[in-house]
């Protein structure tokens, strides 16, 4: 958890819940990270009742003192207004008994060999057993996790004797920064299941949302979430080394997409070239699929470019900034933007963590300011700011690494005579080249012209 400040929101007593005769299912969310919270939000939204079980009693207290552990826009107002329908718990047992339906949200992080750990998910899958063998109830997936999961817990729930418990697969294709909007307005519900009424029971659920659902087997399921996210990272990749190629021959690359996205074919979203992908999600998805693939006997050589695109890119920002500045030992560089994109704490895989570490080993005095991550020990060493303007006093240059609008609209010419040198590399493409460069920026984007 990052010292973001979090806004607290109002917590009714549960036992002064209104029990509406129309209630609708109650629900039941394991985990109470950036999917869990915004699921069990959104869900009390739409009239459930829901409980969410945590292991985290750090977690659990904040929010039963009405304080978000996480930084999520809309988030606290949400939990805030739906609190007569929520309540948080370390107990399975209290889950299990209130929730009809059961979500499982925990995380599924790499292992050594980028397989997911699936580890959380199947200690959470055995306490529910432990509580509810002889129930009816139904699970529902919504942690990533590899093709063949949900028929493996399938069988690891009858050979716990749990023979009503059914079980779905409903990845999440939320994204942080707008996830409660992404959960309420999404694109499509996707539903795999074993047998019709567990679509039926999943599929009702969601029809107020008013989305396309399409139903499908659980392993399609699963793997349309893995290919989702291999695809998008392999749009950035692509449009990253068009960059880099634009770079060498004279061409903007933004124009270039531009131009690209205007063909209903290829589409305009994710073709903002940039320093790479990161966060939670893709980083590791791609590499999930990459070792499902190698597992099941395929060599998936497309993913292993994607990746390896992926990483140089952190990386290209130590070469235009030797190109500015030549040496970078004892240099001082500010990182504008820590999180792994605007709109979020969230610090896993973040960009500013690789390109931190590669400055130090040069030697580079490193500073930071994000508008919402204010501390993590991953950013040992780096010289934290309480704001922009403190972080770029005394500069040697400036590396815009996330696309806060708070950085965006800086009064960068005003910042810019506290530097001591005007060097200012657009990792994002966020900027506009004319005007930094009227401001007396030395500016340098990713595949752009400054001509
Ligand atoms: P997270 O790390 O923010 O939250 C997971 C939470 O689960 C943690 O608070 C952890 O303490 C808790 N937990 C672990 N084991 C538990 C247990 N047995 N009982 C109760 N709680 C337990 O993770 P996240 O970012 O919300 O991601 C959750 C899953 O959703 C992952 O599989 C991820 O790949 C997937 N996903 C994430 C996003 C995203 O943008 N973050 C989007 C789509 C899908």
């Amino acid at each position: 958890m990052s010292s973001t400040q979090h806004r607290k929101f109002e917590l009714t007593d549960p036992s002064s819940r209104p029990h509406a005769p129309d209630a609708r299912e109650p629900i039941g969310v394991i985990g109470a990270g950036y999917v869990g919270l915004v699921t069990a939000a959104c869900l009390a939204s739409m009239g459930h009742r829901v409980t969410v079980r945590e292991i985290d009693a750090d977690k659990v207290a904040a929010l039963q003192a009405g304080a978000a552990p996480i930084y999520e826009p809309g988030l606290v107002e949400l939990l805030s207004s739906n609190s007569q329908r929520l309540s948080f718990t370390l107990s399975m047992a209290e889950l299990v008994r209130d929730a009809q339906v059961i979500f499982v949200a925990v995380d599924t992080p790499p292992t050594q060999s980028g397989d997911a750990d699936l580890a959380r998910v199947q200690a959470a899958i055995r306490e529910v057993v432990e509580h509810a063998a002889a129930m009816e109830r139904l699970l529902v997936m919504k942690s990533t996790v590899p093709v063949g999961t949900g028929q493996r817990l399938v069988s690891l729930l009858r050979s716990l004797g749990a023979a009503n418990i059914g079980y779905a697969s409903n990845p999440e294709f939320l994204r942080e920064g707008t996830a409660i909007a992404d959960f309420m307005n999404p694109d499509r519900v996707v539903i795999g299941t074993f047998d019709a009424p567990a679509a039926d029971r999943l599929e009702a659920l969601y029809r107020p949302l008013n989305a396309p659902i399409m139903r499908t087997t659980v392993p399609s399921a699963e793997m349309i979430k893995y290919a989702s996210n291999a695809f998008l990272a392999t749009k950035i990749s692509f449009i990253n080394e068009i960059a880099n190629v634009c770079e060498e021959v004279g061409a903007d690359v933004s124009v270039v997409a531009q131009g690209m996205g205007m063909d209903a074919r290829i589409g305009p979203s994710f073709l903002r070239a940039g320093i790479g992908y990161g966060g939670s999600c893709f980083p590791k998805d791609v590499a999930a699929l990459k070792q499902l693939a190698g597992n099941s006997g395929y060599h998936f050589q497309l993913l292993t470019s994607v990746i390896e695109v992926n990483e140089l890119q952190k990386r290209r920002v130590v070469g235009k900034l030797r190109k500015h500045l030549g040496s970078l030992e004892g240099k001082q560089i500010a990182l504008l933007g820590l999180a792994f994109k605007p709109g979020t704490d969230d610090m896993r895989e973040a960009t500013s963590l690789v390109l931190a570490g590669r400055l130090q080993a040069e030697g580079v005095i490193v500073r930071g300011y994000d508008p919402v991550v204010r501390e993590d020990e991953r950013l040992r060493g780096v010289d934290l700011h309480d704001s922009a303007e403190a972080a770029l006093t005394g500069a040697d240059a400036a590396v815009l690494v996330t696309e806060w609008p708070e950085l965006i609209n800086l009064d960068w010419a005003a910042v810019r005579s506290s530097m001591r040198q005007p060097v200012l590399i657009d990792g994002r493409n966020a900027l506009d080249p004319q005007a930094m460069s009227r401001a007396g920026f030395v500016y340098d984007g990713i595949g752009r012209s400054t001509k």
